[in-house]
């Protein structure tokens, strides 16, 4: 069989078999498939040798680039170890390595925890695995919700979480998610949450503009913490972008405000920084802007450099202590999966970790980000950018329909995207939210191939809205 049958084959079986993740399978059926056979740096190369930037690092997971060489290595030298042991009773030598990494960059990263001595002290120090974002989250959840369980603290079984809020797709992720589109189709089937306004200013729900406004939306959730708070177990947020709800970037001081109203009502704090960690937003973790440390924090995507399936739940002592006891007295953490802590995951994490400091990737970005914020700025002279928002390398473009009213293209226009196909036959592969064109590359990308990028996208914008 020839490469041209082939490649035709495999596009027939799959829309013979496969389902695709957040995709209308009647679109996807009526459409050419992109297949991807290769990567290289920044770039995937599909089944007839056509190579595209990724523009969104694979779902927002490459940090380093594909075929990194330190990660295929890693990888492979675990590989003539060992692929697979549980964690579930026994250790293995990555896990170790990587927790013990993780503590230390975690720990030199982000503050001493805010409250002191016996109460809710204690610095990120336990690393619970498992093996995405959403799990990452349900493990953060269902440790809070015992804490205070084990703490002999009854009652507090309710969550506070942010309209807007994208926390994975597992049950109790989408509990406490806040994205109208992806959520509302479940409602029936999800646990309470009180849900605080969106730090949205673009379109404040509350009516209100920043700076003017003066935090009304953390007055919101002071009055949700006042009247609830001994039946909240914790809140969840998205530290500095609210990121599939839009890239929504909260005002400086609003995650401060939320750390410090967590602490004023005795209320958990769990740090999502599934999309934010490992250097997307500038810095190592996103709560380190406004030098705020939780009391439990969620990673995954870029913990392999887009390598693995792998995330993690880290939690201060003070929340682990509380777990322990007798066999018979049943305070262990239920919890886990099949590959938790899987060892070529933990093995790729620790040699996408070692980069950071090799190749000093936090110290690079920042040339890259006032590249990206230069273009931003030229993107709101277009007559449909209706708003841009960016937090280090991860940014939004929001279209309208009309700049002045800001009135909303029609979801059934998918001006998002015509936007990203048009980008598609330009050698740019981006995944929009909505009207919002994301904008994040692997962080390793060129100077030159992130103005590639923003070209491109500028030139695909301006063709499909008309101006
Ligand atoms: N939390 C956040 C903030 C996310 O952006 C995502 C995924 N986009 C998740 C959780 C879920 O991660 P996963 O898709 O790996 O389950």
């Amino acid at each position: 069989m020839g490469i041209l049958e082939e490649n035709i084959r495999l596009e027939e079986i799959d829309r013979k078999y496969i389902w695709h993740p957040f995709t209308q399978m009647k679109e996807w059926l009526e459409e050419k498939p992109i297949i991807i056979s290769e990567g290289k740096d920044c770039f995937i190369k599909d089944i007839y040798g056509r190579w595209y930037l990724d523009g969104v690092s694979s779902l927002w997971v490459n940090i380093h680039g594909h075929r990194k060489k330190e990660i295929d290595d890693a990888i492979k030298v675990q590989l003539d170890s060992i692929a697979h042991s549980t964690l579930l009773g026994l250790s293995n030598v990555p896990a170790i390595r990587l927790a013990e990494k993780l503590i230390q960059i975690v720990q030199k990263s982000l503050p001493p925890h805010p409250i002191k001595g016996e109460n809710r002290g204690g610095r990120l120090s336990k690393v619970f695995y498992s093996d995405n974002g959403s799990t990452a989250v349900e493990v953060a959840l269902k440790m809070a919700f015992q804490y205070w369980r084990h703490k002999g603290i009854d009652g507090k079984n309710a969550f506070v979480s942010l309209n807007n809020a994208y926390h994975g797709d597992t049950i109790g992720a989408v509990s406490v998610g806040g994205v109208e589109t992806f959520h509302k189709a479940f409602g029936p089937l999800l646990f309470k949450t009180y849900k605080s306004p969106s730090p949205y200013c673009y379109r404040c729900e509350l009516g209100r503009e920043y700076p003017d406004c003066k935090f009304v939306c953390l007055d919101k959730l002071e009055e949700i913490f006042k009247d609830h708070s001994t039946g909240i177990a914790a809140m969840i947020i998205e530290p500095l972008i609210q990121a599939a709800g839009g890239m929504i970037k909260s005002p400086p001081g609003y995650l401060k405000g939320v750390r410090e109203l967590c602490i004023k009502y005795n209320i958990l704090m769990i740090a999502d920084e599934v999309a934010t960690g490992f250097g997307r937003t500038g810095k190592m973790f996103a709560c380190e802007h406004e030098d705020v440390v939780p009391d439990i924090m969620c990673l995954s995507k870029g913990i392999t450099g887009g390598y693995m399936p792998l995330a993690v739940t880290l939690a201060t002592d003070e929340i682990y202590n509380v777990f322990l006891g007798e066999f018979k007295e049943l305070k262990t953490f239920f919890h886990g999966h099949s590959y938790t802590g899987n060892p070529i995951a933990c093995a790729a994490a620790l040699a996408c970790l070692d980069l950071f400091e090799k190749e000093q990737v936090l110290k690079g970005l920042k040339g890259k980000i006032e590249i990206l914020e230069a273009w931003l700025k030229d993107l709101l002279n277009l007559q449909h950018v209706g708003d841009i928002r960016n937090v280090g390398l991860m940014a939004g473009v929001e279209l309208v329909r009309d700049k002045k009213t800001k009135e909303p293209y029609d979801l059934a226009e998918k001006m998002g995207w015509r936007i990203a196909y048009h980008a598609r036959e330009n050698g740019i592969f981006i995944r929009p939210l909505g009207s919002v064109i994301v904008i994040m590359p692997p962080l390793s990308i060129s100077e030159q191939n992130l103005n590639q990028l923003l070209k491109v996208i500028k030139d695909s914008i301006v063709s499909v809205t008309g101006s």
